[in-house]
């Protein structure tokens, strides 16, 4: 199974670019922004770029690039294939990977110069691999200090320090950071994430009269890093946040000084007018109310809009309307009403969701309407949605838009 190329130059020779019929438009210049925003937030703890899952469906290599650019210092994924693709790529920023199985490559991850999050097994495999790779092992050791998920429980830590510390005086490794993960953070007002801080105050404490002296302490996410300073310690690692999306249910993009990096479009394929009473798409769970127009976009849940939002906006023409029927594989339906007659709208652009300008849909718009979060939304759109990266270049506004697109290496 191919998808169309979603990485190098485009030739015209090839026909028309495939990019254009649909495409995840990802502004990088949206990317900078918001690192930019967190950073100000995190001052002066330094920000970690998340771009675990692709960056989220953004495209982990560009997004990476335009993160360091604008000043985040380190990179984050969950997975140690992640963190190799961005080494493959040529990025040699500090990189951390942090969810591991025992399949996991640890030799790769230490002779890439990875460094690799410890919630306890995993130590004498990244020893067993520095040993092989004759080459110290950076490790960040992680404590649970309430989400649940991986992290060292407070009954082991003392003796996961202490192993800790035995193998970086052999040499064998460095311990480089401290870390944990908040479980309500956007929920501000939540007194759980004291519980948290004071948890991971003590495992530090711990950790240093044991004699680690970490580079780096740290605990918040993006709803962390814009509403609990305490919670900044050396280093923040932001996610959603550099995608500019909002954590808080409250709070929109806007509302944080953020910039919505994606824009899922497509062009509309049919349009065509149907008379009262007319069913739409499977099950005919949507019948039109009088003679209207419906119009046909060529998106649908393999391309990870989910099939349960019906309901969704999608503009075109500068009117938003919602999906009615089910969404299916390929496909959704809008109804236009009466007073549209769809004339020269096949080939229309259709946007399902983009950065919220002038009230346009937005990711938090499609996840209202499929019962889950933006974070989801985006992350699910799928491989066969080509990315299209603008604004690549730093040069703020100088004319860097939809003309200069090359991709850059995509969600292949
Ligand atoms: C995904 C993840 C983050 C980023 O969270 P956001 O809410 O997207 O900022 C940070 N830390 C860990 C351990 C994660 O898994």
């Amino acid at each position: 199974m191919t998808y169309p190329a979603t990485t190098g130059e485009f030739s015209a020779a090839q026909g028309p670019d495939p990019r254009h019929e649909r495409s995840a438009v990802i502004d990088l210049d949206a990317i900078r922004h918001n690192v930019r925003r967190l950073a100000a937030a995190a001052s002066p703890a330094k920000v970690m770029a998340v771009v675990k899952a692709d960056a989220y469906g953004h495209g982990a290599v560009p997004v990476a690039r335009a993160a360091l650019q604008a000043g985040a210092s380190w990179l984050g994924v969950a997975h140690i294939s992640e963190a190799l693709a961005l080494r493959a790529a040529g990025i040699d920023a500090p990189l951390l990977a942090w969810l591991h199985t025992t399949d996991s490559n640890f030799g790769a991850a230490v002779a890439a110069g990875v460094d690799i999050g410890c919630s306890g097994w995993e130590l004498e495999r990244i020893v067993a691999a520095a040993r092989e790779q004759e080459r110290p092992a950076r490790v960040h050791l992680k404590i649970d200090t309430g989400l649940g998920r991986n992290g060292c429980t407070p009954e082991d830590w003392d003796r996961l320090v202490g192993e800790a510390v035995e193998y970086q005086d052999q040499g064998l490794l460095r311990v480089v950071g401290i870390f944990s993960h908040l479980a309500v953070a956007d929920e501000p007002e939540r007194p759980e994430t004291d519980q948290q801080v004071a948890a991971f105050r003590e495992a530090v404490a711990i950790a240093e009269d044991a004699g680690v002296d970490p580079e780096v302490r740290h605990l918040a996410n993006t709803p962390a890093t814009l509403s609990r300073p305490d919670t900044h310690f050396d280093l923040v690692r932001a996610g959603l946040g550099i995608y500019g999306l909002s954590p808080f249910d409250g709070q929109t993009s806007a509302e944080l000084g953020l910039r919505p990096a994606m824009t899922l479009r497509t062009l509309v394929s049919q349009c065509k007018e149907v008379p009262e009473g007319q069913g739409v798409s499977y099950g005919l769970r949507y019948h039109t109310s009088g003679r209207t127009t419906l119009a046909l976009i060529p998106l649908g849940y393999a391309d990870g809009v989910p099939r349960v939002a019906t309901g969704g906006p999608v503009r075109v023409a500068g009117k938003t309307y919602p999906v009615v029927g089910r969404i299916a594989m390929d496909q959704m339906v809008i109804d236009l009403g009466a007073e549209h007659a769809g004339e020269g709208l096949p080939g229309a652009e259709a946007v399902l969701f983009g950065d919220g300008a002038d009230a346009g849909p937005t990711a938090d718009d499609w996840a209202r309407a499929a019962g889950t979060i933006n974070y989801e939304i985006v992350t699910r759109i799928s491989p066969r949605v080509p990315r299209r990266f603008i604004n690549e270049d730093d040069t703020a506004g100088a004319g860097a838009g939809l003309a200069a697109v090359h991709g850059g290496a995509g969600a292949a």
